[in-house]
């Protein structure tokens, strides 16, 4: 039995997770574990080592201590079968400008080896759900930042992955358009077991059921939303007072 079709394995795990840039340490002793199902925002300043987390997690980037794992497969070791079950959002997406998102999409689902009749029917899904009609045969480099946001959200999604980890899905996107994410978000969220990041607080209570909370690398807060705060508001304050504390004790 592969490690992710027993319900008691957790679909994203960080075990202990550390990364050293030279003498200088993003990520200190990470661990978590997010059941399959949830959906889970990843919070903190800026700076304070989401996004290398999630490179970690995603197999994009090799821990200097400690275990990724996705469906119970280590990203290091297994990074193949883990990245079967993964679909990632990058925070500045490796997107070919010269390519256009039909193209680029296409050659997402190839690289997946996903069946033509299987992508041709999941391209024109994404095309829809991710409002990419107007511009499926434009060049991406000449793309609005809020459609570039979309183009990497339909490549995370294209191949119906059991696992979504987002670094920031609805950064430079308009009201409207985060608004169309958000709701693209709740419907994945469904099915999926989703890990996202971002720094808007509200977002949070419209989206996930737990709160990931980290402050110069470190874990400061694991638990349900309504414990750090039952409105943006309150979020906001319980956010600086946890981030603050860690800045005081350095
Ligand atoms: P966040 O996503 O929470 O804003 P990051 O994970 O991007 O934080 O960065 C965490 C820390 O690591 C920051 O101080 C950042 O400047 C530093 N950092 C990120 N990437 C590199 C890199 N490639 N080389 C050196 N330092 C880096």
């Amino acid at each position: 039995m592969s490690p992710n079709e027993s319900n008691a394995v957790p679909m994203i795990e960080a075990e202990g997770l550390t990364k050293y840039y030279g003498d200088f340490i993003a990520v200190e002793d990470i661990t978590f574990s997010v059941p399959k199902g949830q959906v889970c925002a990843f919070l903190g300043p800026n700076g304070a080592g989401k996004s290398t987390t999630m490179k970690m997690l995603s197999g994009y980037l090799a821990p200097s201590a400690g275990v990724a794992r996705i469906g119970g497969f280590d990203m290091q070791t297994q990074r193949l079968e883990g990245a079967q079950l993964l679909g990632y959002l990058p925070e500045n997406g490796p997107l070919y400008s010269d390519m256009t998102p039909k193209s680029f999409l296409t050659y997402c689902g190839r690289v997946r080896m996903m069946p033509a009749g299987q992508l041709k029917e999941r391209l024109e899904w994404v095309r829809e759900v991710c409002h990419l009609e107007d511009v499926w045969g434009k060049a991406i480099g000449k793309l609005s930042r809020g459609y570039r946001q979309r183009v990497g959200m339909a490549q995370a999604i294209l191949h119906d992955p059991q696992v979504l980890i987002l670094d920031e899905p609805t950064s430079g996107l308009d009201p409207n358009q985060v608004q169309g994410v958000r709701e693209l978000i709740l419907q994945l969220g469904q099915s999926k077991t989703i890990l996202l990041s971002t720094h808007i607080l509200q977002e949070v209570h419209a989206v996930c059921s737990r709160v990931l909370l980290v402050s110069q690398g470190r874990l400061v807060f694991d638990g349900p939303v309504a414990e750090l705060g039952d409105d943006g508001d309150a979020m906001e304050a319980k956010f600086r007072e946890l981030t603050r504390s860690v800045a005081d004790a350095a």
